[in-house]
């Protein structure tokens, strides 16, 4: 049931202006069906302009004034962070505590750029090192791409944008942004604070409208050098089959293991299986989508998970005891349901949990899953935590390196050789020993190999990297 209350309403952003020229999108809250805003958006002409504004621009912003902008945005947000959480609770249905983490992570992006964005990371080299040498110096700087394009998803509305947002604003290069339409109005949100904290309008547009008419002419438009995505695998696919002779970078999904060991700490592995599969409602990139538990200790472990389990409220998304609100929509967590009736018909069974209220999907533990079932072959984007059963390490990582998938892995073990060999044989981009799969800082390099992405990482640092292009120049260094 809609029950529409005077819904806030926001315009695109094209170089700083506001802007809507197309019929307005309702965003609703998944848990209420509440519309909480509408976005007027926008076509063809839009995107040509904010493509001509963006790549003609050149930034003039010194690093000082761009790391200013960067602590600036910091301020403004933290200041306004409890309402920023609850835009992102009111669009996406995650519940508070997590759209308050979501919050504290950004603002460290923030942080983390503004000072990378005072750093100088070029090297010189001494080239009278060889008999061909000469006595001369080659040294190299980095120069921001011309134009970016940035593609972002629904689960983490503020995180993964400014993931995108901020190292571009911290090198100099203008952005293109197109977030998720499903929830647009912390993106919109965002961009208002950068722009009062000093971000040039050039540098910054948000646009929203039909695929057709805004994202596919703009990964495909010469006039940008880089997109970068993150979303599903195969809008990304698409994405590297269209973009032409430009930069991709590919942030997909994930289908992590979490690897439980008899030699590893109980109490923190069940711990760790219940945040990994329930945080922000199982919708993160990185959560645990398979729990791989030795066989000798998975009753054990099986039993003390259910009873974890049971501590999750699952239900309003509002109220400060809800551990675990909806997921983005009723097609999502019906999705969720058939993967999970389809593994039950297979063999699979249900220790808690199970059910679907609309659009949430309660806090659920399913036991001997198949290890062909389609919930832990494919990406299932909901709090749903499978056990398989492995006989031992080696049968865990041919289990774990067996989908299409490597983002993240994680392994609760306390023999350092266990840990080592999962460390080298696990085939993701990132392995985390006694932690969630997803453990990060939001400066470390992160990305996942095979389905998961190219390999190109993201993380601040490695986002500035990607953003710029090396530049060397070559100095006579006589005496
Ligand atoms: P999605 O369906 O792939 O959508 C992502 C973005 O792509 C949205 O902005 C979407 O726009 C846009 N899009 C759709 N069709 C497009 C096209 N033809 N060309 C260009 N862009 C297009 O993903 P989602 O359902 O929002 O997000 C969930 C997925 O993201 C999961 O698979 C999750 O694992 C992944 N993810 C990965 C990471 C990571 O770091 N690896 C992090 C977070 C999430 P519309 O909204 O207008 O359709």
């Amino acid at each position: 049931m809609s029950t529409k209350t005077n819904p806030s309403v926001y315009a695109c952003w094209v170089a700083g202006n506001p802007t809507a020229s197309k019929a307005p999108l309702e965003i609703t809250n998944p848990y209420s069906n509440r519309v909480v805003g509408c976005v007027g958006q926008v076509g063809g002409d839009e995107l040509e302009e904010a493509l001509e504004r963006g790549s003609q621009f050149e930034c003039s912003l010194s690093r000082y004034e761009r790391a200013q902008i960067l602590s600036r945005t910091a301020s403004i947000i933290g200041e306004r962070r409890e309402e920023f959480a609850r835009g992102i609770t009111d669009e996406s249905g995650l519940c508070l505590r997590e759209t308050r983490y979501e919050m504290g992570r950004g603002i460290d992006v923030l942080q983390f750029a503004a000072a990378a964005a005072l750093e100088d990371d070029g090297s010189i080299f001494s080239c009278d090192i060889s008999p061909q040498g000469k006595n001369r110096k080659i040294f190299s700087t980095r120069e921001p791409l011309n134009l970016i394009a940035a593609i972002t998803p629904f689960n983490h509305p503020f995180n993964t944008v400014i993931h995108k947002l901020a190292p571009a604003i911290a090198i100099g290069s203008p952005v293109i942004l197109k977030p998720s339409e499903k929830t647009p109005l912390t993106a919109l949100r965002l961009a208002e604070a950068l722009y009062q904290a000093g971000l040039p309008g050039p540098m910054l547009s948000v646009l929203l409208g039909g695929s057709e008419e805004i994202a596919e002419p703009l990964v495909r438009d010469e006039r940008v050098d880089l997109v970068t995505f993150t979303g599903s695998v195969k809008v990304g696919k698409q994405i590297a089959a269209t973009a032409g002779y430009k930069k991709v970078v590919l942030e997909l999904g994930g289908n992590d293991p979490l690897i439980v060991l008899a030699n590893g700490d109980l109490d923190l592995a069940v711990h760790l299986a219940a945040e990994g599969a329930f945080r922000n409602a199982g919708q993160r990139c990185t959560a645990v989508k398979r729990i791989l538990v030795e066989e000798s200790i998975a009753e054990e472990f099986t039993h003390r998970l259910v009873a974890q389990t049971k501590k999750y409220p699952f239900g309003d998304p509002y109220l400060e005891e809800t551990r675990l609100g909806p997921v983005i929509d009723e097609p999502a967590a019906i999705a969720l349901e058939t993967v999970l009736y389809d593994a039950v018909s297979r063999g699979a069974q249900i220790l808690t949990g199970g059910k679907r209220h609309g659009a949430l999907m309660e806090p659920t533990v399913v036991d001997q899953v198949p290890r062909d079932a389609a919930m832990v072959v494919k990406e299932s984007f909901g709090p749903l935590a499978p056990i398989l059963r492995v006989s031992d390490l080696e049968d865990a990582i041919t289990v774990a390196n067996s989908t299409r998938y490597g983002l993240s892995a994680g392994i609760v073990t306390d023999r350092l050789k266990d840990a080592t060999r999962a460390i080298k044989r696990l085939r993701s981009g990132n392995v985390n020993v006694n932690e969630v799969p997803g453990y990060r800082i939001e400066k470390s390099p992160f990305g996942g190999i095979k389905d998961s992405g190219l390999g190109i990482k993201e993380g601040v640092l490695e986002a500035m990297k990607c953003m710029s292009n090396v530049k060397t120049f070559s100095l006579p260094w006589d005496d």
